[in-house]
């Protein structure tokens, strides 16, 4: 817990540098997960035992590459470092740098040193010091950047203890700026310390420039009496970035050696292939192939046995659980609820063992850097690629993929569009539906029909995808910074613990967030099938035995019958056949209505609802149920209920339908808010609607 007599320190740093790693060295798992208030930004605090039996809340800061705010990353750094009286606001900052990029990295530390915060230096990274030649003079450094340096290794962990030491005694680290704010300017900065002496010249200076919340200083008060132009603004901002630069240039000179005739350079090679026209992009398709057939061929078996262990759990319970109400509810709503959840883990498993290990080694930065162009057209961002191929697997994960993007608006428009690329709970639908309607006919005598519709709908799908991403573009009036930067780092060997620490994380953040909605909607969907009103539904039994007196039926048929007859009249199937007159046009019947209603928890569900209420036991007795579908008659019209018209009608339907309860939480938990995950069910499925009403009417 956050303890007001820890020492609260605040890990800040450029992206890339190995923040992360340390903070996963300073923490373990002792680790929490949430969103600053209102924002999607991640908040992880952690907590970490120093000498002497000392605490500390570790916080760390969303990487950022200075305090001129142009993303709400940046702003969350500013907003705590200007707010004293946030309950985190540092009593020590640890301003985290990579030995490779010092120069690039202390622009910022110079900025946090003038907000007169006790600060330490880390200097990551120091592994690779001897590989690129380099010494420093820390000594020197220290006096002239007047701060405490740790020079450390999280990836192989030294220098931890001194850090973890440092910490403990921050009260006799130095909090004097290591350069004067004021030679950006002399004239105006001097006139703003007469206006305002109780308060921090660079402060005044962040609250003029920066479009930031500010509790403690009236930033109308301070803007009014120093507004400049913006382009003056803007000319000050860049004078002081130059000074800043020409100070740190100065100090390097004198305390960073490097000897490049050490350096050997594998890594411009290497840029060179995984980024050419050509291969860049052959090398990443066949990762992707290599990636999504483990991800399939991994999960199949521990999705097999969760599928299995619940099952026999949720018959264990109905067998061993006196008969009742609350045995029904955990036999058939809760323990499949949950099983319904975990189902997902090993597939967001690997796939987040994955993205982090290419994001580990430095080979994402490549991807993103390649794919860019091309993404940048349709609104998206390079690093949208993840997510929508991740699609395929799932949405759920992908859409979880999509937090490592920057731009708020390319992030939005990504996890809108997701849910179009065809996801492995499609494919049973698919997969017999394209059985009933499509004919296994070849064309040129290798092209299979049935082969080709499921390729067409996978493409149909992303398609869909980059297509509303485009027209999302449009429409959203969403303000975000505009330039593009990728970072290259090194290429490294992953961290194990950080991998592991990632997928821990994630799979953490998608139980608690997305599951418990998960849960919730099966139990109410458990409840509608399971109860109904009136006599039809209670007296299913007795109802059958009269219908069938002069023709009993064996006891398996009779057990369907009396399903059939439940279903048909408990609470969902009432639904099914009042949305009957509007699913009518699209070529339904109510069947097909109380199926599309129950597959709303998860598509897959289609079948086996399809499958009960067919009278057909056991759902992955495909060719029953196919048959059972194939001879079903439509008793208004004569005709068979799917054939080719509704058939495309229903591929169609599902291809677009926001038919995932699960995607809609794990959009609501990204996008901190109802209205996303409500517009993507309204237009999603609106969409679907049109488009199947459109095919049928045409096609009958
Ligand atoms: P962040 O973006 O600042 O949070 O950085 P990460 O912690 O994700 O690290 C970026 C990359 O640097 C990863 O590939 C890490 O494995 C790697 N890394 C982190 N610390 C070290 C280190 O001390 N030495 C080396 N050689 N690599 C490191």
């Amino acid at each position: 817990m956050v303890s007001k007599q820890n020492i609260n320190v605040a890990l800040i740093g450029n992206p890339n540098v190995g923040k992360t790693s340390v903070f996963n060295q300073l923490t373990g798992l002792n680790q929490q997960v949430g969103n600053y208030p209102g924002i999607t930004v991640e908040k992880k605090i952690g907590f970490c035992k120093l000498p002497n039996n000392i605490k500390a809340n570790i916080l760390d800061l969303p990487g950022t590459y200075s305090l001129n705010a142009s993303s709400i990353d940046e702003n969350v750094v500013i907003e705590l470092l200007l707010n004293k009286n946030d309950k985190l606001y540092p009593d020590v900052a640890l301003v985290v740098t990579d030995v490779e990029n010092l120069k690039r990295n202390l622009l910022l530390f110079t900025q946090i040193k003038d907000l007169e915060i006790p600060t330490i230096l880390v200097i990551n990274m120091a592994d690779r010091m001897k590989f690129k030649g380099i010494t420093l003079d820390i000594p020197y450094l220290e006096e002239h950047l007047k701060t405490k340096i740790a020079l450390i290794s999280s990836r192989k962990g030294y220098g931890i203890d001194e850090l973890k030491k440092l910490i403990v005694s921050y009260r006799t680290i130095s909090s004097e700026p290591c350069l004067n704010a004021s030679v950006i300017d002399p004239e105006y900065f001097n006139s703003l310390r007469k206006a305002f002496p109780n308060q921090l010249l660079y402060k005044l200076w962040l609250v003029i420039t920066q479009d930031v919340n500010f509790l403690n200083l009236e930033r109308n008060e301070v803007r009014s009496s120093f507004t400049k132009s913006h382009s003056d603004l803007k000319r000050l901002q860049q004078k002081e970035t130059i000074k800043r630069y020409q100070f740190i240039n100065d100090v390097l000179k004198v305390g960073l050696k490097i000897d490049s005739s050490v350096a050997r350079d594998y890594r411009s090679k290497l840029d060179r292939v995984l980024t050419h026209k050509v291969w860049g992009y052959v090398i990443f398709f066949l990762i992707l192939f290599v990636i999504f057939q483990s991800i399939f061929e991994w999960s199949k078996i521990p999705m097999d046995f969760i599928d299995a262990s619940f099952a026999s759990l949720s018959t264990h319970a109905a067998e061993e659980l006196p008969a009742g109400v609350l045995t029904n509810l955990i036999s058939q709503g809760i323990i499949p609820g949950i099983g319904g959840i975990l189902i997902f883990i090993p597939q967001i498993a690997f796939l987040f063992m994955f993205i982090s290990i290419l994001e580990e080694s430095g080979y994402m930065s490549r991807v993103v850097f390649l794919m860019d162009k091309i993404m940048r057209k349709f609104g998206l961002s390079g690093k949208s690629v993840v997510p929508l191929i991740s699609g395929t697997a799932c949405a759920i994960p992908a859409i979880m993929a999509t937090r490592n993007i920057e731009n708020w608006k390319e992030r939005l428009i990504t996890i809108l569009v997701t849910p179009f690329t065809t996801c492995s709970a499609r494919l049973p639908v698919y997969a017999i539906i394209i059985a009933l309607v499509i004919p296994d006919n070849r064309v040129f005598g290798f092209l299979n029909m049935q082969g080709m519709t499921l390729m067409l709908l996978y493409l149909l799908g992303f398609g869909m995808a980059i297509f509303s991403a485009y027209i999302l573009n449009k429409i959203l009036k969403i303000k975000g910074k505009t330039y593009f930067v990728v970072e290259m780092p090194n290429y490294k060997l992953p961290l194990f613990k950080n991998v592991g620490i990632n997928v821990i994380e994630k799979t953490k953040a998608f139980i608690f967030g997305a599951g418990k909605i998960i849960l919730a909607i099966s139990i109410v969907l458990w409840f509608l099938a399971s109860y109904g009103p009136g006599e039809k539904f209670n007296n299913a039994e007795k109802i059958v035995i009269e219908n069938t007196i002069n023709n009993p039926l064996p006891e398996t048929e009779f057990e369907n019958a009396v399903a059939s007859q439940k279903l048909e009249n408990s609470y969902i199937g009432i639904m099914g056949k009042a949305i009957e007159p509007a699913i009518s046009p699209l070529g339904y019947d109510w069947k097909i209505g109380i199926a599309i209603i129950s597959s709303f928890a998860a598509r897959e569900v289609f079948v086996g609802t399809l499958a009960t209420i067919y009278s057909v036991g056991g759902s992955d007795n495909e060719v029953t149920i196919k048959n059972k579908m194939a001879a079903e008659i439509n008793p208004v019209t004569g005709e068979k209920i799917f054939n080719f018209a509704s058939g495309i009608s229903l591929l169609l339907f599902y291809a677009f339908a926001m038919q995932c309860a699960s995607t809609l939480a794990v959009t609501k938990k990204e996008t901190n808010s109802w209205k996303w995950p409500a517009g993507q069910l309204i237009f999603m499925s609106g969409f679907a609607y049109v488009v199947a009403l459109i095919a049928y009417q045409i096609l009958k």
